[in-house]
């Protein structure tokens, strides 16, 4: 297949194998989100640029280097295909005025695009679930957020693997005097920086924190912490967020380094990260961004939230051989000769109208080999009509997977009876 012809590097086909596994888990997340009171939100994948800058920051990995960008060739208007969901999340807020009556809690889901090296767990169009909480001040909103995520990898099974990291960033103050104390720090060892952090260094040296390159790391480790910059009430609220772990028992470890690669957040951070995808670790994050909704133009209201990568978990629960049956039909109709394939069209609408899941064999061949189609789509039962069939107007039910109770392995009888038998039980 010529390349032209190909998927775009880094973006994924769904192919229906994999599709129980995504089913399983959007299940689970709705069923999640509900228990917690969120409610749904869709935007458009594509906004105005504009958002994104102002949102996310422009000195940002995200802003400088990962957004897929382009200029509408019909009014010259510079879009992008969203790198992530907070900015539309709250854009629509702020436009449908959701927050008139007080605060909300949103979530939304859906394909992020990020112009990255593919590699397993980073991919270009990948998938986030996001949970925004909207107009409220905290900490309880906080302590929320982490209780839910801790709720849904207990709900997949994923509990054991993965571990919460917590930090707080202080309000601008500290983190504007925490910057001086930052570069003071850098610029006295400007010849270890690597170029990456050197240009940081004028532009967003927090970012600098979050380099990965393992020559920078001792120096990073050194650094002066914001954590020591934090005021009173800076700090009262990340006792208080701690206090409310600590009393839901969940484990935490504070990282004085986790400063996250959006510039939108304050106070309270974290990440939730597994040692089970390499470089890739973490599979959730998020934190207070109290700031945002005034900086695109609501009327100022505190929030926080989360996002979570969907095909890194979805990996976890591969490894960890969580997965769910596969989709599989209750009945396969088998049927064989003219006068057969003439009534199984019927038969199996019948039957869906019972309710039943059923494949409807096509494109004729041999009994036997029908049988093998049967089998291989994990059907419970195959009902199938010959000739005999059709001139009795009967089928036979036979078991492949499925309960036939103390019933002989197959037997002729009427349609309705079939939907007796397997509605009701043998
Ligand atoms: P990373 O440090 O791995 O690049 P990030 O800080 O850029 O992550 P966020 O913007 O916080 O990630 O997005 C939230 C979550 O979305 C991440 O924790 C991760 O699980 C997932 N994610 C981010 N980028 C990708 C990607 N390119 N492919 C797959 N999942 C991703
Ligand atoms: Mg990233």
């Amino acid at each position: 297949m010529s390349n032209q012809l190909r998927a775009v590097r880094g973006m994924n086909d769904l192919l229906p194998a994999d599709a129980p596994l995504w089913s399983h888990f959007e299940q689970t997340i709705r069923d999640w989100l509900k228990r917690y009171g969120y409610r749904e939100m869709r935007t458009p994948i594509l906004e105005h640029t504009g958002l994104f800058k102002r949102a996310i920051g422009e000195v940002t990995d995200i802003v400088e280097k990962e957004m897929y960008t382009f200029v509408d060739a019909l009014n010259g208007e510079s879009m992008t295909l969203r790198p992530e969901g907070t900015a539309s999340c709250v854009r629509a807020a702020i436009e449908h005025n959701l927050l008139f009556d007080g605060g909300k809690r949103l979530w939304y889901a859906g394909p992020m695009f990020r112009h990255e090296r593919p590699q397993k767990g980073r991919y270009r169009q990948f998938h986030q679930v996001g949970v925004e909480a909207l107009g409220f001040a905290g900490p309880d909103l906080d302590i929320e957020h982490l209780l839910m995520t801790a709720r849904l990898w207990k709900m997949l099974g994923l509990a054991e693997f993965i571990r919460l990291e917590i930090n707080s960033l202080g309000d601008t103050q500290a983190r504007a005097s925490h910057r001086g104390k930052l570069v003071d720090y850098f610029s006295q060892r400007a010849d270890q920086l690597d170029a990456d952090s050197q240009r940081r260094l004028l532009t967003n040296p927090l970012r600098i924190l979050d380099s990965k390159n393992p020559a920078m790391q001792a120096l990073v480790e050194a650094a002066p912490q914001l954590i020591d910059e934090l005021d009173d009430a800076a700090r009262a609220h990340f006792e208080a967020v701690k206090r409310g772990l600590d009393a839901a028992g969940i484990a935490y470890r504070v990282n004085p380094r986790l400063v996250r690669g959006l510039d939108y957040y304050n106070y309270t951070v974290f990440e939730w990260v597994t040692d089970k995808l390499g470089a890739q670790g973490t599979v959730c994050a998020g934190g207070r961004y109290d700031g945002l909704v005034a900086q695109l133009g609501g009327k100022p209201a505190p929030a926080c939230g989360f996002a979570m990568g969907v095909e890194r978990l979805l990996v976890m629960l591969s490894d960890a051989k969580l997965l769910p049956p596969p989709d599989a039909p209750d009945i396969y109709l088998v049927n064989v000769g003219e006068a057969a394939e003439r009534i199984a069209m019927r038969a199996a609408e019948t039957l869906r109208d019972a309710g039943l899941n059923v494949v409807l064999h096509g494109g004729g061949g041999s009994f036997k080999s029908q049988m093998k189609k049967a089998d291989a789509s994990l059907a419970e039962y195959a009902v199938l009509i010959g000739d005999d069939e059709a001139a009795a107007n009967q089928v036979t039910l036979k078991a492949l997977r499925g309960e036939f109770g103390a019933q002989p392995e197959q037997r002729r009888m009427a349609l309705p009876e079939v939907i007796e038998l397997l509605k009701t039980g043998f």
